[in-house]
């Protein structure tokens, strides 16, 4: 028991107060068979599932648990090594060949970023490296960890802080983006020039596929499994804890108010006491993440971020993005009129992509945002299913904006023949980046569960534990479950507030 208390303050999650020297013993419940809704704080009960089935939350549709049919380690591991593979030899490869009345350009994935550095637009510059060069060799280079920890008998120490910064850190490869950037930056440039594709565009391409796949396979809830829960962790305040694992079947539904959720494994534990959304409540026992019943200052970090993503916004639809000069002549445009530009060359489908993703993203993301905010503050019921549905899609489809940022990447590195023909970024494209990065920011600080939280709907359950509705994943049919309980019907609309008491404050 020594040793276990030794090795506590290293997987101490968040800073302790407390005093370490004398601690309280104290007990915590690990409770298996439940889950925490991170869409919406509905606790429910989520039975072992069987390969190709899917857990979703009866409430908001929130995804849960999957448990994959692929083989849990081979599977993700050989699409890891042809990702690895396609990642190297896109490196060394060219991206483009641009040739101007008899004068050659080839760029490859490098030449973009360091332009943009060239020109003094160092922010960008770095922010497109280190979304298409750096991100995805550290996500790579994260999943063979993962994968290599998977093999072993039981999960080693270090692997869960590898998972939970693989987590963090994946959505920060936008290869898929990068595709499209590259995309609308050849149909820009075929109107000019002769343009031969290199063959790193063939192999992002297949990195693109491969990494999809890689993620789709792993199994990531069956790596948390694998894990053993420690049996002492140590709280915020200092107190040592012991820990005891039962399962809900057993000892029925705590009081919600004493429940917690680990953000990252899920694991679900009951404290003796009700728990404040406002602290955190120590180390995850199974994964050592810092333990918060939501996530910490929701609502002011994404307002904040909402009010400099607005700020932004302004010089980035206002200023030119880039320059075009031929001839000696031309001028900059905006990213509206990069738009219609493309629209009155008659590529309408590319302009029509470009406009949703450069304008109507950015906008719905900004107006979705302050609207959940703003209905949060006011602890309004109306649409919580809808706004909880629409929080997903506004989190999904943010990195799509950088399409624009990385199409000028790669015309400032191709498009460099001095008085014939050159491509020069300007402010408004850095004040768009910071748009995107300060949304994606905003979406990301955004804790869904707090609308449900503000509308009183995360009280005590009065009418038993809701279930997960169980699907086949392939198929999407729903299996035989359990019992019918009442949440089960309740799949589209939020259960009615006599259900529930009030929040505790
Ligand atoms: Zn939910
Ligand atoms: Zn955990």
């Amino acid at each position: 028991m020594r040793t276990f208390i030794k090795t506590l303050p290293a997987r101490l999650g968040c800073h302790s107060s407390g005093t370490a020297h004398n601690p309280v013993v104290r007990h915590l419940r690990v409770i298996g068979g439940l889950a925490e809704c991170p869409g919406c704080g509905l606790y429910q009960h989520v039975p072992e599932l069987q390969p190709g089935q899917l857990a979703t939350c009866p409430r908001c549709g929130q995804h849960l648990q999957r448990r994959r049919r692929t083989a849990p380690l081979a599977a993700p591991l050989a699409f890891c090594i042809s990702s690895a593979a396609f990642y190297l030899a896109a490196l060394a490869s060219s991206l483009m060949t641009l040739n101007v009345y008899g004068r050659e350009r080839t760029v490859d994935l490098l030449t973009g970023p360091m332009e943009l550095m060239h020109e003094g637009w160092g922010e960008a510059g770095l922010l497109v490296g280190a979304v298409t060069i750096m991100a995805p060799a550290v996500a790579i280079g994260l999943m063979f960890a993962i994968l290599y920890a998977g093999t072993r008998p039981t999960l080693p120490n270090w692997a869960p802080g590898i998972l939970i910064w693989y987590e963090k850190l994946r959505p920060w490869s936008m290869v898929e983006v990068y595709i499209l950037g590259i995309f609308v930056a050849y149909t820009k440039l075929t109107d000019m020039a002769h343009v031969d594709v290199g063959p790193a565009v063939y192999l992002i391409g297949g990195l693109m596929l491969t990494m999809a796949v890689s993620d789709s396979t792993l199994d990531t809830e069956r790596i948390w499994k694998h894990r053993p829960v420690d049996s002492l962790t140590r709280m915020d305040d200092g107190a040592v804890v012991e820990i005891a694992h039962v399962h809900v079947d057993d000892v029925g539904m705590p009081p919600v108010e004493r429940l917690v959720a680990c953000p990252s494994c899920g694991l679900v534990g009951e404290m003796e006491h009700p728990v404040s959304n406002l602290r955190c409540v120590g180390a995850c026992p199974r994964c050592g993440h810092s333990v918060w019943r939501r996530a910490p200052e929701s609502l002011t970090r994404t307002t904040a971020y909402l009010i400099a993503a607005v700020v932004f916004y302004i010089p980035a639809n206002l200023y030119p993005v880039m320059t075009f000069m031929r001839m000696g002549g031309g001028s900059g445009h905006t990213i509206i009129e990069g738009a219609l530009e493309l629209w009155s060359d008659g590529m309408i489908p590319l302009s029509l992509l470009v406009f949703f993703a450069s304008i109507t993203v950015p906008m719905l993301k900004i107006a979705s945002l302050a609207t959940m905010v703003i209905m949060t503050w006011r602890g309004s019921r109306r649409g919580l299913a809808q706004r909880t549905r629409l929080f997903r899609v506004v989190d999904m489809v943010g990195r799509w904006s950088m399409i624009d940022v990385f199409m000028i990447s790669i015309l400032v590195a191709v498009v460099r023949f001095n008085a014939m023909a050159t491509v020069t970024a300007n402010a408004g494209m850095v004040a768009f980046a910071a748009v995107v990065v300060l949304t994606l920011f905003a979406a990301w600080s955004f804790d869904p569960r707090i609308m449900w939280d503000a509308a009183g709907m995360n009280g005590r359950l009065v009418d038993g534990l809701p279930r997960a509705v169980l699907k086949m994943h392939d198929t999407d049919t729903d299996t035989a479950q359990g019992p019918s309980r009442p949440a089960q019907t309740s799949a589209a609309a939020p259960r009615p507030a006599a259900n529930m008491e009030p929040n505790q404050a």
